[in-house]
Protein backbone atom coordinates (compact mmCIF):
# COMPACT_ATOMS: atom_id res chain seq x y z
CA UNK A 1 0.00 0.00 0.00
CA UNK A 2 1.41 3.36 -0.68
CA UNK A 3 2.01 6.27 2.19
CA UNK A 4 3.71 9.42 2.15
CA UNK A 5 7.04 9.22 4.02
CA UNK A 6 9.44 11.85 5.80
CA UNK A 7 13.15 11.66 5.40
CA UNK A 8 14.46 13.64 7.45
CA UNK A 9 18.45 13.03 6.83
CA UNK A 10 18.31 13.36 2.83
CA UNK A 11 15.35 15.77 3.09
CA UNK A 12 12.95 14.30 1.11
CA UNK A 13 9.19 13.55 1.16
CA UNK A 14 8.02 11.29 -1.09
CA UNK A 15 5.49 8.21 -1.66
CA UNK A 16 6.23 4.92 -0.78
CA UNK A 17 5.16 1.00 -0.65
CA UNK A 18 4.70 -0.22 2.32
CA UNK A 19 3.50 -3.53 3.60
CA UNK A 20 -0.49 -3.47 4.48
CA UNK A 21 -0.45 -3.50 8.44
CA UNK A 22 -2.14 -6.26 10.40
CA UNK A 23 -3.61 -6.83 13.87
CA UNK A 24 -1.09 -7.75 16.48
CA UNK A 25 -3.02 -7.78 19.30
CA UNK A 26 -6.76 -8.75 21.30
CA UNK A 27 -7.25 -4.92 21.70
CA UNK A 28 -6.38 -3.35 18.20
CA UNK A 29 -8.33 -2.02 15.18
CA UNK A 30 -7.41 -1.81 11.63
CA UNK A 31 -8.41 1.45 10.12
CA UNK A 32 -9.29 2.33 6.01
CA UNK A 33 -8.08 6.01 5.91
CA UNK A 34 -10.53 7.80 4.34
CA UNK A 35 -9.41 11.64 4.81
CA UNK A 36 -6.34 13.42 5.81
CA UNK A 37 -6.04 17.15 7.10
CA UNK A 38 -3.37 18.86 5.97
CA UNK A 39 -1.94 21.93 8.45
CA UNK A 40 1.02 24.19 9.39
CA UNK A 41 2.53 21.59 11.31
CA UNK A 42 2.69 19.05 8.16
CA UNK A 43 3.92 21.82 6.79
CA UNK A 44 7.01 22.73 8.85
CA UNK A 45 7.57 19.07 8.83
CA UNK A 46 8.08 18.91 4.96
CA UNK A 47 10.18 22.23 5.47
CA UNK A 48 12.02 19.96 7.84
CA UNK A 49 11.69 22.24 11.18
CA UNK A 50 11.14 19.28 13.06
CA UNK A 51 10.01 15.63 12.68
CA UNK A 52 11.41 12.37 14.07
CA UNK A 53 11.45 8.71 12.75
CA UNK A 54 10.62 5.81 15.13
CA UNK A 55 13.78 4.84 16.74
CA UNK A 56 15.93 2.81 14.09
CA UNK A 57 13.94 3.98 11.33
CA UNK A 58 15.34 6.86 8.44
CA UNK A 59 11.71 7.87 7.79
CA UNK A 60 7.86 8.06 9.36
CA UNK A 61 4.94 8.28 7.67
CA UNK A 62 3.57 11.71 7.55
CA UNK A 63 0.12 12.74 8.33
CA UNK A 64 -2.10 13.34 12.16
CA UNK A 65 -5.57 14.78 11.37
CA UNK A 66 -7.06 11.33 10.63
CA UNK A 67 -10.65 9.93 9.81
CA UNK A 68 -10.87 6.35 9.35
CA UNK A 69 -13.11 3.52 9.13
CA UNK A 70 -12.87 0.14 10.94
CA UNK A 71 -12.46 -2.83 8.65
CA UNK A 72 -11.53 -4.79 11.43
CA UNK A 73 -11.38 -5.50 15.23
CA UNK A 74 -9.65 -7.69 17.35
CA UNK A 75 -11.86 -10.18 19.52
CA UNK A 76 -11.24 -7.76 23.23
CA UNK A 77 -12.70 -5.04 21.27
CA UNK A 78 -16.47 -5.43 21.65
CA UNK A 79 -17.75 -1.62 20.35
CA UNK A 80 -16.47 -1.42 17.13
CA UNK A 81 -17.64 -3.02 14.18
CA UNK A 82 -16.67 -2.74 10.22
CA UNK A 83 -18.43 0.39 9.10
CA UNK A 84 -17.79 2.58 11.69
CA UNK A 85 -15.74 5.59 12.10
CA UNK A 86 -13.20 7.30 14.00
CA UNK A 87 -10.88 9.60 14.75
CA UNK A 88 -7.20 8.78 16.02
CA UNK A 89 -5.61 10.47 19.15
CA UNK A 90 -2.39 11.90 18.12
CA UNK A 91 0.00 12.44 20.85
CA UNK A 92 0.44 9.08 22.87
CA UNK A 93 1.58 8.99 26.34
CA UNK A 94 5.16 8.50 27.73
CA UNK A 95 6.16 5.56 29.45
CA UNK A 96 8.35 6.94 32.49
CA UNK A 97 6.88 5.84 36.03
CA UNK A 98 7.27 9.81 37.42
CA UNK A 99 5.10 11.10 34.80
CA UNK A 100 2.19 12.11 36.69
CA UNK A 101 0.47 13.81 33.70
CA UNK A 102 0.62 10.83 31.69
CA UNK A 103 0.08 8.26 34.08
CA UNK A 104 -3.30 10.51 35.16
CA UNK A 105 -4.56 10.17 31.11
CA UNK A 106 -3.39 13.83 30.60
CA UNK A 107 -0.45 12.79 28.01
CA UNK A 108 -1.01 16.55 26.77
CA UNK A 109 0.82 17.94 29.55
CA UNK A 110 3.58 15.24 29.40
CA UNK A 111 6.81 16.60 31.51
CA UNK A 112 9.33 13.98 29.97
CA UNK A 113 9.33 15.01 26.37
CA UNK A 114 9.11 11.40 25.82
CA UNK A 115 5.80 11.11 24.43
CA UNK A 116 5.30 10.29 20.83
CA UNK A 117 2.88 11.58 18.22
CA UNK A 118 1.54 10.11 14.89
CA UNK A 119 2.90 11.46 12.03
CA UNK A 120 5.24 14.37 14.13
CA UNK A 121 7.40 12.33 16.32
CA UNK A 122 8.75 8.69 16.50
CA UNK A 123 5.66 7.25 15.34
CA UNK A 124 4.09 6.63 11.84
CA UNK A 125 1.17 8.88 10.66
CA UNK A 126 -2.18 8.61 8.95
CA UNK A 127 -1.10 9.78 5.27
CA UNK A 128 -1.42 5.84 4.24
CA UNK A 129 -4.34 3.19 3.07
CA UNK A 130 -4.18 1.54 6.03
CA UNK A 131 -3.26 2.09 10.09
CA UNK A 132 -3.74 -0.06 13.12
CA UNK A 133 -4.61 1.51 16.41
CA UNK A 134 -5.13 0.70 19.65
CA UNK A 135 -8.54 0.95 21.00
CA UNK A 136 -8.45 3.43 23.58
CA UNK A 137 -6.90 5.70 21.48
CA UNK A 138 -9.86 5.66 19.01
CA UNK A 139 -12.70 8.18 19.00
CA UNK A 140 -15.88 7.27 17.62
CA UNK A 141 -17.97 9.27 15.13
CA UNK A 142 -21.66 9.60 13.78
CA UNK A 143 -21.95 8.09 10.27
CA UNK A 144 -23.20 11.29 9.17
CA UNK A 145 -20.39 13.44 10.11
CA UNK A 146 -18.25 11.48 7.32
CA UNK A 147 -18.07 14.60 5.64
CA UNK A 148 -16.85 16.76 8.31
CA UNK A 149 -15.14 14.77 10.85
CA UNK A 150 -11.69 15.14 9.80
CA UNK A 151 -12.53 18.61 11.29
CA UNK A 152 -12.36 17.01 14.96
CA UNK A 153 -7.98 16.93 15.37
CA UNK A 154 -8.06 19.96 14.60
CA UNK A 155 -11.33 21.16 16.78
CA UNK A 156 -9.73 19.39 19.66
CA UNK A 157 -7.36 22.48 19.93
CA UNK A 158 -9.91 24.89 21.16
CA UNK A 159 -11.74 22.47 23.14
CA UNK A 160 -9.02 21.70 25.43
CA UNK A 161 -8.53 25.84 25.35
CA UNK A 162 -11.88 26.45 26.42
CA UNK A 163 -11.65 23.76 29.47
CA UNK A 164 -8.67 25.56 30.86
CA UNK A 165 -10.76 29.19 30.21
CA UNK A 166 -13.25 27.94 31.93
CA UNK A 167 -11.36 26.52 35.14
CA UNK A 168 -8.97 29.66 35.23
CA UNK A 169 -12.13 31.83 34.86
CA UNK A 170 -14.11 29.90 38.03
CA UNK A 171 -11.94 32.90 39.61
CA UNK A 172 -15.18 35.09 38.63
CA UNK A 173 -18.22 33.69 40.40
CA UNK A 174 -19.71 36.36 39.78
CA UNK A 175 -20.68 35.94 36.21
CA UNK A 176 -22.18 38.71 33.73
CA UNK A 177 -21.49 39.12 30.56
CA UNK A 178 -21.70 39.87 27.82
CA UNK A 179 -18.03 37.91 27.48
CA UNK A 180 -16.24 39.21 25.04
CA UNK A 181 -13.42 37.36 22.99
CA UNK A 182 -11.10 37.89 20.29
CA UNK A 183 -9.51 35.12 17.61
CA UNK A 184 -6.38 36.14 16.29
CA UNK A 185 -6.04 34.68 12.78
CA UNK A 186 -9.11 32.94 10.56
CA UNK A 187 -7.37 29.55 9.34
CA UNK A 188 -8.80 26.11 10.26
CA UNK A 189 -7.47 26.54 14.05
CA UNK A 190 -9.18 29.83 14.20
CA UNK A 191 -11.80 29.52 12.49
CA UNK A 192 -12.64 26.20 14.91
CA UNK A 193 -12.01 28.13 18.16
CA UNK A 194 -14.27 30.80 16.80
CA UNK A 195 -17.21 28.20 16.52
CA UNK A 196 -16.38 26.69 19.78
CA UNK A 197 -16.25 30.34 21.60
CA UNK A 198 -19.54 31.36 19.81
CA UNK A 199 -21.30 28.46 20.42
CA UNK A 200 -20.11 28.82 24.44
CA UNK A 201 -21.54 31.91 24.26
CA UNK A 202 -18.83 34.30 23.48
CA UNK A 203 -19.54 37.62 21.52
CA UNK A 204 -16.86 36.95 19.26
CA UNK A 205 -14.71 38.73 16.89
CA UNK A 206 -12.25 37.61 14.37
CA UNK A 207 -9.21 39.51 13.95
CA UNK A 208 -7.42 38.45 10.79
CA UNK A 209 -5.04 39.81 7.85
CA UNK A 210 -6.95 40.27 4.75
CA UNK A 211 -9.72 42.53 3.95
CA UNK A 212 -13.00 41.59 3.60
CA UNK A 213 -14.73 39.90 1.40
CA UNK A 214 -12.65 36.72 1.68
CA UNK A 215 -14.18 33.72 2.55
CA UNK A 216 -12.42 33.23 6.06
CA UNK A 217 -14.46 36.73 6.87
CA UNK A 218 -17.87 34.69 5.17
CA UNK A 219 -17.51 32.05 7.92
CA UNK A 220 -16.49 34.14 10.82
CA UNK A 221 -19.86 36.00 9.73
CA UNK A 222 -22.55 33.41 8.92
CA UNK A 223 -21.60 31.88 12.57
CA UNK A 224 -22.81 35.20 13.98
CA UNK A 225 -19.08 36.52 15.20
CA UNK A 226 -17.77 39.76 14.19
CA UNK A 227 -14.42 40.23 11.69
CA UNK A 228 -12.53 42.55 11.24
CA UNK A 229 -9.27 43.11 9.03
CA UNK A 230 -5.95 43.98 10.71
CA UNK A 231 -4.58 45.38 7.29
CA UNK A 232 -7.58 47.92 7.46
CA UNK A 233 -8.30 48.29 11.39
CA UNK A 234 -4.98 49.41 13.84
CA UNK A 235 -5.02 47.16 16.78
CA UNK A 236 -6.21 50.23 18.91
CA UNK A 237 -8.88 50.97 17.30
CA UNK A 238 -9.85 47.37 16.79
CA UNK A 239 -9.98 46.93 20.63
CA UNK A 240 -12.13 50.03 21.09
CA UNK A 241 -14.53 48.21 18.83
CA UNK A 242 -15.19 45.16 20.67
CA UNK A 243 -14.48 47.05 24.61
CA UNK A 244 -12.81 45.41 27.38
CA UNK A 245 -11.57 42.02 25.55
CA UNK A 246 -12.39 39.19 28.28
CA UNK A 247 -11.12 36.38 25.87
CA UNK A 248 -7.84 36.64 23.24
CA UNK A 249 -7.13 33.39 21.39
CA UNK A 250 -4.44 33.34 19.50
CA UNK A 251 -4.12 31.51 16.33
CA UNK A 252 -1.20 32.62 14.09
CA UNK A 253 2.00 31.99 15.65
CA UNK A 254 3.48 35.49 14.54
CA UNK A 255 4.94 36.91 18.34
CA UNK A 256 5.16 40.25 17.34
CA UNK A 257 1.27 40.73 16.34
CA UNK A 258 0.28 37.95 19.18
CA UNK A 259 2.15 40.49 21.51
CA UNK A 260 1.17 43.80 20.64
CA UNK A 261 -2.62 42.50 20.63
CA UNK A 262 -2.01 41.31 24.52
CA UNK A 263 -1.41 44.73 25.05
CA UNK A 264 -5.04 45.46 25.19
CA UNK A 265 -6.44 42.96 26.63
CA UNK A 266 -8.86 43.51 29.35
CA UNK A 267 -9.89 43.21 33.33
CA UNK A 268 -9.83 40.04 34.53
CA UNK A 269 -9.02 38.46 30.86
CA UNK A 270 -7.25 36.02 29.73
CA UNK A 271 -4.87 35.14 26.31
CA UNK A 272 -4.47 31.81 25.12
CA UNK A 273 -1.74 31.07 22.75
CA UNK A 274 -2.04 28.34 20.51
CA UNK A 275 0.49 29.43 17.57
CA UNK A 276 3.85 27.69 17.56
CA UNK A 277 6.37 30.65 16.24
CA UNK A 278 8.56 29.75 12.96
CA UNK A 279 11.98 30.65 14.62
CA UNK A 280 11.66 34.31 13.55
CA UNK A 281 14.19 37.03 14.20
CA UNK A 282 14.03 38.18 18.35
CA UNK A 283 11.20 41.35 18.66
CA UNK A 284 10.71 44.55 21.34
CA UNK A 285 7.99 44.39 23.07
CA UNK A 286 6.30 46.97 25.46
CA UNK A 287 7.16 44.87 28.83
CA UNK A 288 6.58 48.05 30.97
CA UNK A 289 3.00 47.76 29.32
CA UNK A 290 2.35 43.91 29.46
CA UNK A 291 3.68 43.61 33.18
CA UNK A 292 1.71 46.53 34.68
CA UNK A 293 -1.50 45.35 32.46
CA UNK A 294 -0.90 41.88 33.86
CA UNK A 295 -0.78 43.02 37.71
CA UNK A 296 -3.13 45.64 37.47
CA UNK A 297 -5.81 43.83 35.57
CA UNK A 298 -5.46 40.21 36.87
CA UNK A 299 -4.59 39.08 33.89
CA UNK A 300 -3.73 35.31 33.15
CA UNK A 301 -1.60 34.50 29.88
CA UNK A 302 -1.01 30.51 28.85
CA UNK A 303 -0.36 28.17 26.12
CA UNK A 304 -2.03 25.17 25.24
CA UNK A 305 -0.38 22.31 22.95
CA UNK A 306 -2.31 19.05 21.84
CA UNK A 307 -5.15 17.55 23.43
CA UNK A 308 -6.53 15.37 25.85
CA UNK A 309 -9.27 12.83 26.05
CA UNK A 310 -11.65 15.04 27.24
CA UNK A 311 -11.07 17.66 24.71
CA UNK A 312 -11.70 14.98 21.77
CA UNK A 313 -14.56 13.92 23.78
CA UNK A 314 -15.89 17.25 23.14
CA UNK A 315 -14.63 17.99 19.87
CA UNK A 316 -16.37 14.55 18.86
CA UNK A 317 -19.60 16.23 20.32
CA UNK A 318 -19.41 20.08 19.18
CA UNK A 319 -18.23 18.59 15.85
CA UNK A 320 -22.16 17.28 16.05
CA UNK A 321 -23.40 20.40 17.42
CA UNK A 322 -22.09 23.15 14.65
CA UNK A 323 -22.87 20.51 11.64
CA UNK A 324 -26.52 21.02 13.14
CA UNK A 325 -25.91 24.69 13.71
CA UNK A 326 -24.26 25.74 10.61
CA UNK A 327 -24.22 23.13 8.33
CA UNK A 328 -22.41 25.21 5.12
CA UNK A 329 -20.13 27.22 7.08
CA UNK A 330 -18.89 24.57 8.75
CA UNK A 331 -18.34 22.36 5.27
CA UNK A 332 -16.92 25.35 4.04
CA UNK A 333 -13.82 25.49 5.91
CA UNK A 334 -12.91 22.44 3.81
CA UNK A 335 -12.20 24.09 0.46
CA UNK A 336 -10.24 21.44 -1.08
CA UNK A 337 -10.24 17.49 -1.22
CA UNK A 338 -7.03 15.66 -2.85
CA UNK A 339 -5.66 12.18 -4.05
CA UNK A 340 -3.10 10.85 -2.07
CA UNK A 341 -1.22 11.35 -4.93
CA UNK A 342 -1.70 15.01 -4.06
CA UNK A 343 0.22 15.55 -1.49
CA UNK A 344 2.94 17.47 -2.68
CA UNK A 345 1.35 21.05 -3.46
CA UNK A 346 -0.43 20.92 0.03
CA UNK A 347 2.19 19.91 2.44
CA UNK A 348 4.66 22.89 0.45
CA UNK A 349 1.98 24.67 1.13
CA UNK A 350 1.09 25.98 -2.62
CA UNK A 351 -2.60 24.96 -2.51
CA UNK A 352 -5.09 27.92 -1.13
CA UNK A 353 -7.59 27.77 0.90
CA UNK A 354 -8.37 27.24 4.89
CA UNK A 355 -8.36 23.32 5.11
CA UNK A 356 -6.75 20.92 2.78
CA UNK A 357 -7.31 17.35 2.97
CA UNK A 358 -6.47 13.73 1.43
CA UNK A 359 -9.29 12.02 0.23
CA UNK A 360 -7.79 8.69 0.66
CA UNK A 361 -10.55 6.46 0.04
CA UNK A 362 -14.07 6.59 -0.21
CA UNK A 363 -16.27 5.13 3.04
CA UNK A 364 -17.15 0.98 1.75
ZN1 LIG B 1 -2.66 19.68 12.51
ZN1 LIG C 1 4.77 11.80 30.06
Amino acid sequence: MKAVAVFPAPRSVKIIDVAEPRLAAPTQVKLRMLDVGVCGTDKDICAFHYGTPPPGFDHFVLGHESLGEVVEAGPAVEDLRPGDLVVSTVRLACTDPGCAPCRAGHYDFCTTGKYREHGIKELDGFMTEFVIEERHNLHPVARELRDVAVLVEPLTIAEKALIEVREIQQRLPWGGGPHRAVVLGAGPVGLLGTMVLVNAGFETTVYSRSPKPNPKADVAEAIGARYISSQQVPIERMAEQVGNIDLIYEAVGAPQFAFEVLKHLGSNGIYVFTGVPRGEKPVVFDTERIMYNLVLKNQAVLGVVNAGPQAFDDAVRDIGVFAARWPQALRAIITGRYPLEGFHDLVMGKAGGIKNVLAVAEAA
